[in-house]
């Protein structure tokens, strides 16, 4: 309550919570009263019924916005399984392919290279969220059907995104993870239908986004009760513009501190040149990432999506040799 307060006016915000069945601790000071509002939870009820009432200075939530997210919600940490590979674990979980399915040579050459490297997922996109419409925009089914024969031959899961909520049915026929995008994380309607959909799900984070955002959205698929949810730290827009996106490793830590949910990186969108990704993938691992989602593309020189950005198969196995010493140091395998 502000300096100088009524007790009229204190009694007033007694009174809402009391008629809204909540419990009510007063805490008088020397300068300030303030009134600790007990049994909301839920975030269902809004701060501003409170904010509104006269002599109110501010109204500041104890308890985090995101609940099913959170370590108080679940202490333990939460293991997503895939056809057997564990994502939170001891394993660091290695995805990659390229950016798009583009044809069936491309994703075949792909998959066998990223296989052959020890990567334990094949990633590549059939419905791509491209900025401009006049940009490639995926193969669409014929891309799933290429990643499903991969998957075939190749016995690996695929990770593929699904853009629109009227497609999670299609992409879960085909997809063992789906992937939800940047520009999409807080699409609200294709959350809850891949919540329903209990699909295992990959989120990436929202490039504008703040981690309590990220939580807070992760929130609409376990509140439709799908719990194989795993984050994915791919780069916010900052001032930087000496990479494409600016990597906040700093999330991974926060995440693992306020969420029991798994947590890998991808360090290509966050890079967006070749370079750069060697360095950001080994400081995810050695930061505690679950896992990376790399593009690998058997020639990015030809690439039709995000070129600049993949790594060559030998970048990649040379790579791959650099994390498992990285891993190994952090306790864990690749
Ligand atoms: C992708 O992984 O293919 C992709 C489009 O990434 P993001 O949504 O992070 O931009
Ligand atoms: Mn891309």
């Amino acid at each position: 309550m502000r300096i100088g307060t009524t007790q009229e006016e204190i009694d007033g915000v007694v009174q809402k919570a009391k008629s809204l069945g909540l419990g009510v601790q007063l805490n008088v000071g020397t300068d300030k009263t303030v009134v600790a509002i007990l049994g909301s939870n839920t975030g269902q009820l809004s701060t501003e019924i409170f904010a509104v009432l006269p002599g109110v200075e501010c109204v500041t939530r104890i308890m985090k916005p995101y609940k099913l997210t959170s370590r108080e919600f679940k202490t333990e940490d939460s293991l997503v399984s895939i056809s057997g590979i564990e994502v939170g674990g001891k394993r660091v979980v290695v995805i990659a392919g390229p950016g798009a399915v583009e044809s069936e040579e491309q994703i075949m050459e792909a998959a066998k290279v990223v296989k052959e490297c020890g990567a334990c997922m094949l990633r590549g996109g059939a419905f791509k969220p491209r900025t401009s419409p006049f940009c490639f925009q995926g193969l669409g089914k014929v891309g799933l059907e290429l990643l499903a024969q991969a998957r075939e031959q190749f016995d690996m899961p695929v990770v593929t995104e699904v853009v629109d909520p009227g497609d999670v049915s299609l992409v879960s026929k085909y997809a063992d993870i789906l992937q939800v995008g940047s520009r999409n994380m807080q699409n609200f309607a294709l959350l809850t239908d891949i919540g329903r959909s209990k699909h295992p799900v990959i989120l990436k984070r929202g490039f504008a986004c703040t981690v309590t955002e990220w939580l807070t959205a992760a929130d609409y698929l376990l509140a439709e009760g799908n719990s194989q949810v795993i984050l994915c730290e791919r780069g916010i827009r900052t001032f930087e513009d000496t990479t494409r996106f600016s990597l906040d490793i700093s999330s991974i830590p926060v995440i693992k501190r306020f969420s029991h949910l798994p947590v890998i990186v991808d360090p290509s969108h966050a890079a967006g040149h070749y370079a750069l990704v060697p360095a950001i993938a080994k400081a995810a691992v050695a930061a505690g990432a679950d896992g990376l989602l790399i593009e690998v593309h058997p020639n990015p020189k030809e690439a039709l999506v995000d070129g600049l950005q993949s790594l060559t198969p030998s970048d990649f196995a040379r790579l791959m040799e650099e994390l498992r010493a990285i891993a190994k140091s952090v306790g864990r395998y690749i």
